[in-house]
């Protein structure tokens, strides 16, 4: 490294070290040393807004103020703890890691990255942010934010999501990252992405690293950082069936411990086949589902929704049996549920959204 690199780097620390001190976020989670509270932040925060993982952080410490009170709880209780948060496996993963840290770390979380990258749900990223808060360990913690930073004060061109491209950013991370007040430092750049170095219109009239910030100086701000073009996102059709019993209960099934918000409850139903039309494939789900013959009825409604993948619209039906017995077929369990129940079980967004339209069903299962 050259001299002048090297002043550059020692500039960039100290100038946000400085600006951190004094404009940093007062957040919960930076109100604890407890690196349990410290890896519950982070995993909510993957994928997620400060806003709104605020209510659900405490939330879920008050349900779960503990590791050991995590790993004891029922999956369905944090499932249900979690609901509307979204990216369910994280809770999932966070349940199961729970498990490994009291079995296999006597209810300490790990603070090495041998360690910690052992545990569900944590990648590199993760792993930094909790051993450089929690533990003040001198690791980077570098997310698309940072990248998105680094590629602007350094003006590198080489595209943030690509693995040769994320490699370089994080040895560069690295190498800033300070012997002392990595936590600091770390979180000032979650920080400063967030705040000022924002995706769009950055606000580099108050940036404290104005002065040294290549894309600046250059006018490139809203060229930087460089993402190779992703492929379009699909958009599935999925139908659901609004079937009452004689009781008026409605039938409901939960989802299968792996794959697609795993665990979690829902209306019978399932994705359409390209080959198929959506009366067909709502018969051949709910058969598979649960051994249960149907006849579709009228269409209620339908809503849509963008997961990471892809996105989907739900097309919900009334639904009438005309043979067999509702048996776990292509589910974890089925139960028929009243308003009550329906409250007390896990759902994902979407399916709550469907559960909803069944109040406007008045149909039965004679
Ligand atoms: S000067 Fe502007 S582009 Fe450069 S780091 Fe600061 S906010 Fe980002």
């Amino acid at each position: 490294m050259s001299k002048g690199q090297a002043e550059i780097k020692t500039f960039f620390r100290s100038r946000l070290l400085a600006w951190y001190k004094h404009h940093g976020r007062l957040l919960p989670w930076r109100e604890t040393t407890d690196p349990y509270r410290i890896w519950i932040s982070e995993i909510m925060l993957q994928q997620t807004r400060v806003d709104t993982v605020i209510p659900y952080y405490k939330r879920f410490l008050k349900r779960f103020p503990d590791v050991f009170a995590l790993a004891r709880a029922p999956l369905q209780d944090v499932l249900k703890t979690w609901e509307n948060l979204g990216y369910y496996s994280r809770a999932r993963h966070l349940h199961a890691a729970a498990g490994i840290i009291v079995g296999r770390f006597g209810g300490r979380i790990p603070d090495t990255p041998e360690d910690i990258r052992t545990l569900p749900g944590i990648g590199d990223y993760t792993a930094g942010a909790i051993l450089s808060i929690a533990y003040g360990r001198a690791v980077p913690a570098v997310d698309g934010n940072v990248r998105r930073i680094l590629s602007r004060v350094f003006a590198i061109d080489r595209p943030v999501n690509d693995p040769r491209g994320q490699k370089h950013f994080f040895e560069l991370a690295a190498s800033l990252v300070p012997g002392k007040r990595a936590s600091d430092f770390n979180q000032a750049l979650m920080d400063l992405g967030a705040t000022i170095c924002r995706a769009k219109n950055p606000d580099c009239g108050v940036c404290p690293l104005a002065s040294i910030c290549l894309a600046r100086r250059g006018g490139l701000q809203n060229d930087l950082p460089v993402s190779r073009k992703s492929p379009a996102i699909p958009h599935r059709q999925a139908v659901a069936a609004v079937v009452r019993n004689g009781k008026g209960l409605l039938l409901v099934v939960q989802r299968q411990a792996e794959g697609l918000l795993a665990s979690l409850w829902k209306l019978p139903g399932g994705f359409v086949q390209d080959d198929e039309n959506r009366e067909a494939g709502l018969r051949r789900c709910v058969k598979e589902e649960l051994g249960l013959s149907i006849r579709v009825g009228k269409k209620i409604a339908s809503a849509d929704h963008a997961y990471t993948h892809f996105r989907v619209t739900l097309h919900v039906y009334q639904g009438f049996p005309l043979s067999g017995k509702p048996t776990a077929r292509g589910c974890q369990d089925w139960r028929w549920a009243a308003a009550a129940d329906l409250k007390k079980l896990p759902l994902s967004r979407i399916d709550r959204m469907a559960v909803a339209l069944v109040e406007i069903s008045p149909v039965r299962f004679p």
